[in-house]
């Protein structure tokens, strides 16, 4: 898989022999990128995700919720990251920060060495793209299109060649075991089924992180665990990084690093 991958980081018009199937910007970026060598993580140089002194109130007319009060925590690249907490815990708060969905009551977040928490919103829609794949609970999957459709979304966004998006989808399907589901609809799809196809929408544009909001949260536990574990083949065999939060304890045993949150606080890190 990862020799593929490679391939599909190649840019539209490069003059490399193998076919190129993704035009978007580099997921590395521009500074401080290294090689992809095989069996290594992709990006750049440091951690990344860096958060600093994090905090985020919510103003209710009645008073102010404390989601967050203050984390520190950094991510290196090519982990599995579980955010464990019971509802209410901040996870969700704590993943919109990081994905540049919400602003920060007080801290920072750099992504990949940049200061997410000053950019104004257009440079925010362009670090969304570049640099995250978000996978969600309720899967978020467009109810009439078919699975190669939903998959090809993001790179129709970036203006991909038709001939090299119909490649990637075909790869990125492979990819998450549905290649006998292509032109299936969501509504003909298992649960499992359809978080995997969310799995190959949220890898499409090649982003260095996966941000997951309780991707198991609506699947039984087997096909929870499942969902897990491609998500731990895929950090390994792909270098990405994923952020994954849940409140099911029984498959933080596939993290390779459980982060515990309890009342907006980190409680417990195995680092
Ligand atoms: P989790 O994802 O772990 O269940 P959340 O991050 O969704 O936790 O919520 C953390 C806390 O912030 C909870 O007490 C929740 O009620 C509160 N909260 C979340 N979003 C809002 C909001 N938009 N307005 C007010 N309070 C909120
Ligand atoms: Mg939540």
């Amino acid at each position: 898989m990862r020799s593929s991958r490679r391939k599909g980081r190649r840019r539209a018009g490069s003059s490399e022999a193998e076919f190129v199937y993704v035009v978007g910007p580099e997921p590395n970026g521009p500074s401080g990128a290294q090689p992809d060598k095989a069996g290594e993580p992709v990006g750049g140089i440091g951690p990344i995700v860096a958060l600093e002194g994090l905090a985020r109130d919510y103003e209710t007319p009645a008073h102010t919720v404390e989601a967050l009060k203050g984390i520190d925590f950094s991510v290196e690249r090519g982990q599995l990251v579980a955010v464990r907490g019971r509802s209410g815990s901040g996870k969700t708060t704590l993943l919109n920060l990081i994905g540049g969905l919400d602003r920060p009551t007080a801290g920072t977040v750099r992504i990949d060495g940049s200061d997410v928490t000053t950019m104004d919103e257009s440079d925010l829609v362009r670090l969304r793209r570049e640099k995250f794949g978000f996978i969600f609970q309720a899967f978020g999957l467009i109810p009439i299109l078919t699975a190669a459709e939903n998959v090809e979304i993001p790179l129709r966004m970036v203006r991909a060649a038709v001939n090299d998006r119909k490649q990637r989808v075909g790869m990125l399907l492979d990819m998450v075991g549905l290649s006998d589901r292509v032109e299936h609809r969501p509504h003909e799809l298992s649960g499992g089924e359809q978080q995997r196809v969310g799995i190959a929408r949220a890898l499409a544009n090649n982003p260095p992180l996966l941000l997951a909001d309780e991707p198991t949260g609506q699947l039984d536990s087997r096909t929870g665990r499942s969902i897990m574990n491609l998500i731990k083949q895929l950090v390994a065999s792909e270098g990405v990084t994923a952020i994954v939060a849940t409140h099911d304890s029984a498959l933080i045993d596939l993290a390779d690093r459980i982060v515990d949150l309890r009342d907006g606080e980190i409680a417990a890190d195995t680092g």
